[in-house]
């Protein structure tokens, strides 16, 4: 295959610095060591160039306080030491408390996502991965892909979580928006917070996600089908809350409206947000999707033959991640049967 048809691949170097043994352990490195033994076998990659891009771009994004807070903090944990948030402001969050660790549960929404040194500089790298990634679509790549840990979909302005520190796709989606139309589709199991929060009064980034219904998945307070936007982005953001059991055959006829709704959009740029937890087995999900599915969710992702920026989120079945991924993106590459499945 000639190289530029490959799809543009940037593997974060620095994630496997990021090695949580505590709470919160399952997003591991041996994630991203899974899923690249399979991509290397598939010959539809070629390596990118990382670039070092500014903080600028972050704070566009997130909220100064938190970004400071976890450079902060990150200086001052000594090393191999995690601090875990325990204690949070679900009312009087008026002041940030002043001692450092008490002050993670103000910026963060779970008690199994910790801050230590490693994890800004690997989430810190990701951004850098994502931006990259951004700037080849704009020169005129039509696929590239983000394989980065942490990840960072639940990530929300001002607040992390749900082993996110910095949202990747909504960074590198409000760096494109300057650009063109984007849409950001969350594949993965869990909803896809934080892009909803960060664009929810926007029109120009159209956000979707298709995920486990929130009274029974993380992060169980959104995702559910009435949170349409507000303000300019009200109808703008799509929730798409499955139940416990789905049949692939069920999911498809979801996945084709979300790809329409895209469609209708006129998208320049596609994010996809792509989690491997639908897979069957994977300790964090219920569905059990196989390879075929995976396979089938990208040819029909690939039959809009948009310019895609694909960002690595969740997936723990360490087993099938790899295999799981390849089929995603050989169906995306050669989006050989999703015209005829998106009508
Ligand atoms: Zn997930």
């Amino acid at each position: 295959m000639p190289e530029k048809k490959k799809i543009w691949l940037a593997v974060n170097d620095r994630h496997s610095i990021h090695h949580v043994r505590e709470r919160g352990y399952v997003e591991s490195p041996v994630r991203v060591k899974s899923i690249l033994k399979e991509l290397d076998k598939s010959g539809l990659f070629r390596t990118g160039k990382v670039r070092e891009y500014t903080d600028r771009h972050i704070l566009e994004v997130h909220d100064s306080n938190y970004f400071n807070y976890f450079k902060k903090v990150s200086q001052t944990i000594p090393k191999g030491q995690s601090v875990y948030p325990y204690v949070f402001p679900i009312r009087y969050a008026t002041r940030a408390p002043k001692d450092l660790s008490v002050r993670a549960g103000y910026y963060c929404f779970d008690t199994f996502t910790p801050l230590n040194q490693d994890a800004f500089l690997a989430a810190r790298r990701g951004v850098n991965c994502a931006l990259s990634a951004a700037d080849e679509l704009l020169a005129g790549t039509r696929y590239a892909y983000v394989l980065t840990r942490p990840p960072g979909h639940h990530t929300e302005r001002s607040v992390f979580g749900g082993f996110c520190y910095f949202n990747n796709c909504a960074i590198a989606a409000h760096y494109l928006s300057k650009h063109g139309r984007v849409a950001i589709l969350d594949i993965d199991y869990h909803h896809g917070n934080g892009q909803q929060q960060i664009f929810y009064g926007r029109k120009d980034i159209l956000t979707l996600s298709i995920h486990g219904h929130p009274s029974f998945a993380y992060p169980y307070f959104s995702g559910f089908e009435e949170e349409k936007g507000e303000g300019d982005g009200l109808g703008y953001n799509y929730n798409f809350p499955l139940p416990e059991k789905v049949t692939h055959e069920q999911y498809a006829r979801i996945l084709t409206r979300a790809l329409n709704i895209i469609k209708k959009q006129s998208t320049d740029y596609l994010i996809v947000a792509l989690g491997l937890d639908p897979a069957k087995g994977d300790p964090t999900g219920t569905w059990s999707f196989t390879y075929s599915d995976f396979a089938a969710n990208g040819a029909m992702t690939g039959s809009l033959k948009l310019p895609t920026l694909v960002i690595q989120e969740g997936g723990y079945r360490n087993q099938s991640l790899g295999v799981n991924a390849r089929a995603f993106f050989t169906g995306l590459h050669g989006a050989h049967n999703g015209k005829q499945i998106l009508k």
